[in-house]
């Protein structure tokens, strides 16, 4: 088994599409270069349709959808601001993290894993917070969050979005929801490697960018001068001129396709795979109704893996023997349920059948 014959359907990387791959052999230009600049340019257009956003300010920022989440945090948060944050699995927890590291008076609202956040104890956790956060698909649950009522009901605050899981693979909707701050990655249903961060922000939330953020890296002031400057572009950074090129073929590859065919194909693979693994009397770990296509967690059958393999022995053997990728749960759920990426280019019907066939395969053995 080569590393090419992997099938990535764990809650990381998908499989590149073919596009993007080929992508990498363009030349590499320099990050100024006149025939460069209107590829970043495309990817920015490419970027507004896929978050359906007019937001002038939408760019990939060089880094993991960890640095796109610092971008939106670190940028708008002065010391005592209060942030209110949704937490229902790992990546509301980091969110926590980062916006208090940001100086911010963190309000959290549990919920737990596996259930959606009720968006009105978003709304109802402070009077009037300088920004809501919360994720939109949960990746170490696979949980979907509702967006548009806490959109709805923000009043003046600002509301940030993690977009990482959802972006590409079920419909994400900026302006209709009224988010003012979102960020994803390139590793998941946009079907690109993992290095950059998508990064989208309203002009009201423009308004609020802070005069000193306390990353300089991140500082959306100055790297807005060098993404939308128009003809006076200047150096903030040495674009990842390559990465560019795959997100900009990727977004390409999924806007061909369309939205929302995409959307359907993350659907129709999401709820066979899903249906089959009740069919084989597995027990979904997500609440239902809030079920992400794209990831699904499935609990650990303890009492159905074969004599002297324990959980990870299944992943391994999916591994060695298929060449099957899948995730062995995040944060808490560690060990306890196993996360199924159907992501981007991996988000095909053959690759769930071959799935479903491996793993009674290997718990029949
Ligand atoms: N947010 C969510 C929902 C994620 O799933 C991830 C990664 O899986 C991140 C943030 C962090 O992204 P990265 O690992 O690309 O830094």
């Amino acid at each position: 088994m080569t590393h090419s014959d992997r099938i990535l359907m764990g809650p990381g990387p998908c499989n590149p599409y073919p596009e993007v791959i080929e992508a990498f052999n363009r030349p590499v230009l320099g990050h100024l270069d006149p025939e460069f600049i209107p590829v970043l340019d495309e990817t920015g257009d490419r970027l507004r349709k896929v978050f359906a956003t007019d937001n002038p300010l939408t760019f990939p920022v060089s880094g993991t959808g960890s640095a796109g989440m610092e971008a939106a945090f670190v940028n708008f948060i002065e010391h005592g601001d209060v942030v209110v944050v949704g937490v229902n699995g790992v990546f509301g927890g980091r969110m926590c993290d980062v916006a208090a590291r940001a100086g911010a008076e963190v309000v959290r609202v549990d919920a737990p894993w596996g259930t959606a956040i009720d968006p009105q104890r978003l709304l109802d956790a402070h009077p009037s917070p300088k920004i809501i956060a919360v994720v939109h698909a949960e990746t170490s649950t696979g949980v979907r969050n509702d967006i548009a009522p806490i959109g709805a009901g923000k009043g003046d605050a600002l509301l940030l979005v993690d977009c990482v899981t959802s972006l590409g693979g079920i419909p994400v909707r900026l302006d209709e929801w009224g988010v003012d701050i979102a960020y994803s990655g390139t590793q998941k249903c946009i079907g690109v490697p993992p290095g950059l961060a998508p990064l989208s922000v309203s002009p009201r939330a423009v308004g609020h960018i802070v005069e000193r953020p306390q990353s300089w890296y991140l500082d959306l002031n100055m790297i807005a001068k060098y993404v939308t400057g128009g003809s006076a572009r200047a150096y903030h950074h040495t674009a990842p001129i390559s990465m560019i090129y795959a997100l900009h073929a990727g977004l390409g590859v999924l806007l061909d396709e369309g939205l929302d065919n995409s959307f359907a194909r993350h659907q129709s693979c999401g709820d066979a795979l899903q249906a089959g693994l009740v069919d084989m009397g597995f027990e979904l770990f997500a609440q239902e109704g809030h079920r992400l296509p794209e990831l699904t967690t499935v609990v650990v059958p303890t009492d159905r893996l074969p004599a002297g393999v324990d959980e990870a022995g299944v992943r391994r053997q999916l591994l060695d023997r298929y060449g099957i990728e899948i995730g062995g749960g995040l944060g808490e759920f560690a060990g306890k349920v196993w996360s199924i990426g159907l992501m981007g280019h991996t988000a095909r019907q053959r690759n769930v059948t071959l799935f479903l066939a491996a793993l009674g395969e290997i718990l029949a053995a």
